[in-house]
């Protein structure tokens, strides 16, 4: 058996080169006698890691000093509890963009502890679109302003920050982030689960401005304090060791393809392949509207939805996995991430092709 087109949507394709390397040193890393797995998370040795980490992440995102990087545990999910619980008091009020799924869970979470503003809904055009910036109801006296960068289920990207003036602005980059640069200056608070884009699952990467650290809520316990994270390094208590190590050699081998310029260009023109060639056809179609497609979530339909369980079996007879759309839209997605090989995509295309011809 050797290794399929793994277009999973997450956890999802990791660097083979990055999987060998972790391979080559599992039980004996480093010289130490010992796999990474197996030491103190306050050795030296790991902490060369995890510093290792860090300092890359921040060299590939340009994230200036003025914001702290933490690596947690939780899941984006998690975060959508722990953002409004860290970001804004009890009396504040918070405003949500919603352009799909993630985001409305994100904003039913924050509603549980918190009075939350809908600056503007996409469910009233499918989530297809976003409606334009003109509409949005913001709220200037916000505690924060968030929305999802990426909606990895629908395949809407958000793909410039929106301006909301002097509220921070809080995202959920969990199947965008480090597909292209970004000016992280912009933001107040990033987030992301590593299991798309990053690394394995087990692992949040989240990038904070300073000043939002400076007056966490009282009675907040340290280990949902953000504060308390950043003050104790991701070391508050044991962190995901292993996952942490994966996302070094993810951020390692990323600075090895020429950063994020250099990949971003490979991921657009993966994704504008792609689009392209369900626009041209008349079998294929996919209905997000082209300023919102997804670079790394690229849905699509058949014109004859009998023919998806078909369709399915024969991409997976050709190594193609994974292509399953998610329950809740049915049809089909491509997930097309970092890690994804562009002779990935061109293996789709062929297959596509070939399906819509015989059965289109
Ligand atoms: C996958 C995903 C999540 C959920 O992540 P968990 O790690 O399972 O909590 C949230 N938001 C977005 C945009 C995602 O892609």
């Amino acid at each position: 058996m050797s290794r399929v087109f793994n277009f999973s949507a997450g956890p999802a394709a990791i660097p083979l080169e990055v999987l060998e390397e972790a391979r080559a040193s599992l039980s004996e890393w480093s010289g130490t006698g010992m796999s990474v797995m197996e030491m103190s998370h306050r050795s030296e040795a790991f902490r060369a890691v995890a510093e290792a980490a860090e300092s890359d992440l921040r060299e590939l995102m340009s994230i200036p000093d003025s914001y702290a990087v933490l690596f947690l545990q939780g899941g984006a999910t998690q975060q959508f509890a722990l953002v409004p619980m860290n970001l804004a008091d009890a009396d504040q009020s918070v405003d949500y963009l919603i352009t799909g799924s993630w985001s409305t869970k994100a904003q039913k979470t924050a509603a549980v502890m918190r009075s939350v503003h809908i600056v503007a809904d996409a469910g009233d055009l499918s989530y297809s679109d976003v409606p334009a910036r003109a509409s949005w109801e913001c709220n200037p006296q916000a505690a924060y302003f968030h929305y999802t960068a990426n909606e990895t289920i629908g395949g809407l990207e958000v793909h410039e920050p929106p301006d909301v003036g002097a509220v921070p602005l809080v995202t959920d980059m969990s199947s965008t982030i480090l597909s292209r640069p970004i000016d992280v200056s912009r933001f107040g608070l990033i987030y992301a689960g590593a299991q798309k884009n990053i690394g394995p699952a087990g692992l949040t990467v989240m990038i904070v401005h300073q000043d939002l650290l400076q007056e966490p809520p009282p009675q907040l316990p340290p280990i949902l304090s953000y504060a308390a994270h950043a003050e104790a390094g991701s070391m508050l208590n044991t962190p995901p060791t292993f996952a942490w190590y994966m996302a070094g050699l993810v951020f390692a081998w990323l600075k090895r393809q020429g950063g994020l310029k250099a990949i971003g260009e490979v991921n657009e023109r993966k994704a504008q392949k792609l689009y392209a060639a369900i626009d041209e056809s008349d079998f294929y179609s996919n209905p997000v509207a082209r300023l919102y497609r997804s670079w790394m979530n690229v849905p699509f339909t058949l014109a004859r939805p009998e023919l998806d369980g078909e369709f399915l079996v024969q991409a997976e007879e050709q190594g193609l996995t994974h292509l399953k759309g998610h329950r809740s839209v049915g049809g089909m997605r491509a997930s097309i991430y970092n890690a994804v090989p562009e002779a990935a995509v061109d293996a789709l295309l062929a297959f596509m092709a070939e399906f819509e011809r015989r059965h289109g």
